[in-house]
């Protein structure tokens, strides 16, 4: 870990700039791969209908998103080298605490935001470019307005900014935002009917609950958890029910 730490304080930033471009691809590739697995193997359970053939302006919106979130991590370096931005080095109970703060509060924070998203105003003029493709495919969780890209990157740093995590509670929570954002954009369901039965399970966001989002914007706002939509009553009554396609 210190070498790490050593190597993110030395390396010249345009090595670094370079290294997080190619860091940000990388994840876009895996995403879309391991997305395309899970299609694949829970094609019986689908909760929304196959998506249309591939646009060149996805392709161009999901590139913009790469290169933004890319720009984030290389803000974030900044912020980290003039101590705007600390970290810990702890190990153990200390990563686990800082994985569910990250996750509590990027959800109650990104729930907001897409509340205000969906305000006629904001969402003609920013968040419609991702409801353009309420039929998603994996590369879809990319796929959204530059300025929405940016403001997710920005709460990012924000947060972080006021709340000094560990390195390894951060690392977790990427991990996982990553992977909840592709479970939200698969377009299957690869968790089990009876998910919505378990407790604390029941809280957690499925692929039904996004995708229930992009079939009718007026539900399902969350992003992680079910939390905010059950306590704002946004929450679709019944989840959209499997197989309906
Ligand atoms: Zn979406
Ligand atoms: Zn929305």
């Amino acid at each position: 870990m210190k070498s790490i730490i050593h190597f993110l304080h030395d390396t010249p930033v345009w090595m670094l700039a370079i290294g997080f471009l190619l860091e940000n691809l990388l994840i876009a590739g895996l995403t879309v791969l391991v997305g395309g697995g899970l299609v694949r193997i829970y094609s019986a359970r689908r909760v929304t209908e196959v998506a249309p053939p591939l646009t060149s302006l996805e392709m161009r919106l999901a590139s913009t998103t790469v290169l933004l979130n890319s720009l984030v991590t290389l803000g974030g370096l900044l912020l980290w080298r003039e101590g705007l931005i600390q970290f810990r080095a702890e190990i153990g109970w200390a990563m686990i605490v800082d994985f569910f703060v990250l996750v509590i509060v990027m959800d109650a924070a990104m729930y907001v935001l897409h509340r205000l998203a969906h305000i006629p105003l904001f969402f003609k003029m920013v968040h419609r470019t991702h409801h353009l493709y309420d039929n998603p495919r994996p590369l879809t969780l990319f796929v959204m307005n530059p300025i929405e890209a940016l403001s997710f990157g920005l709460l990012w740093l924000a947060l972080l900014c006021v709340y000094d995590a560990t390195w390894l509670g951060m690392a977790l929570y990427l991990a996982f935002n990553v992977a909840f954002g592709l479970i939200g954009h698969i377009g299957v369901e690869p968790f089990p009917d009876r998910w919505k039965d378990i407790p604390i399970l029941k809280y957690i966001s499925t692929s039904s609950f996004h995708a229930g989002h992009h079939q009718d914007g007026a539900h399902n706002f969350g992003f992680y958890t079910l939390i905010w939509d059950r306590m704002f009553g946004t929450l679709e009554p019944q989840d959209t029910p499997l197989q309906k396609f």
